[in-house]
Formats: structure tokens, C-alpha cells, sequence
């Protein structure tokens, strides 16, 4: 029988954390849990939590860790019902309590977390890649272009549908360093609190996402 395979990605926002999951996600079949998508399945889908949910959200409060763990929870249960082979966990935990809650969560489900993958990269280059980030301003498409990465073939125009693109204020290079500032004093101990229990591995996150990718594949692959 084939190894369980449970394993967090982790780094910085620009690091390339959310593209690489979802790539070995879809490679290796294995279910990604996203929190935030998580949450907006719930609310579509009128669970209890989901109705949880949605009142934070329509009062305009943060979901509370309680509530994002039972999230988690759930997803866990229905996928351990079917065959299971695993998951990959993007973007969650972002705070010490959060990975006690998530070490608790598996332990009495009786999983066993197999690393965390920690996707490096300097702070200069993170707040180049996220002040790079360029979207299809037709929101029918909604193309995500990067002008380091990912160009688009014509200059400010989508590839795709040929719409102008636009940045976001949240990929300006003020509100890049913004995230750096709050990714490195709630979410950067957990890398220390990972390695301490013998969980991490580090990725060179400067590399050609391809190289990036194959790394991670091989990574993973090696844990089966
Ligand atoms: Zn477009």
C-alpha cells in the first residue's frame, strides 16, 4: 500500500507557494485545500459552518481559527470516507496557534503530517514578483500575468482576450512590503516551528518556476 502523502506549503507571499500546490496538486491527484476557498465552498454549498461563515463575512469580520479549523476538519473527514491518499494544505496555518490547532486536528484524526515545503526567496525579490502582477481587466477572463514570469505578449494587454490589464492595489510595491512586514512577524516563526520537529524542507524559490516545480515533484515523490 501506498504511503499517505500530507504535506503543507509554505513561504512568503511571491514565493510562488499558491501556483506550485496547485501544479503538484493536479500532477499527483491529490486533493488542495485552499482556506479560502474552503470557506467560499461552505457558504455556496449553505453548510451549518458555512452559514458560520457567512456572518462574519457579511459583518465584515476575519472567519475566526476556530471556525477555519472545523472547515478543515470536515474537508478532512470526507476526503478520509473516500480512498484516501492525502492532501496538500496551501496557505494555512499563518500563526503559531493555528499550527498547535492543526498538530491537535491531525493527531485526532490519526494523520501523520509528512513535511512542510517552505519556498524560499529574498524580500527584494518577493516585493519585485508582487508588484509584477498584472490582471485582465475583463472579468469574464480574468488572466493573471506577471511581468517578471509571465508576460503578456503584448505590452498591458491580455494574451487572451485582449482586454487592458490592470494592477491591483494590494500588488503595489507599498502594500508588497505591507505583507512582507505581517508575513514576517505572525506567519516566518512557523518555519522555525516546523524545523524544530524535524518537518521542513527548504526550496530554492529564486529558480525557474519549471525548475522549482520538478524539485518539489521530486521532493514529494520521495516521501511515497
Ligand atoms: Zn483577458
Amino acid at each position: 500500500m501506498k504511503k499517505e502523502i500530507n504535506i503543507i506549503f509554505f513561504g512568503a507571499p511571491g514565493a510562488g507557494k499558491g501556483t506550485q500546490a496547485k501544479k503538484i496538486s493536479s500532477k499527483l491527484n491529490l486533493p488542495h485545500i485552499d482556506t479560502g476557498n474552503l470557506i467560499r465552498e461552505a457558504i455556496i454549498n449553505k453548510t451549518e459552518l458555512g452559514q458560520r461563515a457567512q456572518s462574519f463575512v457579511e459583518s465584515g469580520k476575519l472567519v475566526t481559527d476556530q471556525l477555519v479549523i472545523d472547515l478543515i476538519r470536515e474537508k478532512l473527514i470526507v476526503l478520509k470516507d473516500r480512498h484516501y491518499k492525502g492532501f496538500i494544505l496551501d496557505g494555512y496555518p499563518r500563526t503559531i496557534p493555528q499550527a498547535n490547532a492543526l498538530g491537535s486536528l491531525f493527531g485526532e484524526l490519526n494523520l501523520e503530517l509528512t513535511n512542510v515545503i517552505n519556498i524560499q526567496a529574498p524580500e527584494d525579490m518577493l516585493v519585485k514578483r508582487l508588484s509584477s502582477r498584472r490582471i485582465c481587466t475583463n472579468k469574464n477572463c480574468g488572466a493573471i500575468y506577471n511581468l517578471i514570469t509571465k508576460k503578456p505578449m503584448t505590452e498591458n494587454k491580455c494574451d487572451l482576450c485582449g482586454s487592458n490589464l490592470y494592477q491591483r492595489k494590494d500588488d503595489t510595491e507599498e502594500a508588497a512590503h505591507e505583507r512582507l512586514n505581517e508575513y514576517n512577524n505572525k506567519t516566518a516563526p512557523l518555519e522555525k516551528y516546523y524545523r524544530e520537529k524535524d518537518k521542513l524542507t527548504d526550496i530554492d524559490g529564486t529558480k525557474d518556476p519549471n525548475n522549482v516545480y520538478n524539485e518539489i515533484l521530486r521532493l514529494v515523490d520521495s516521501h511515497k
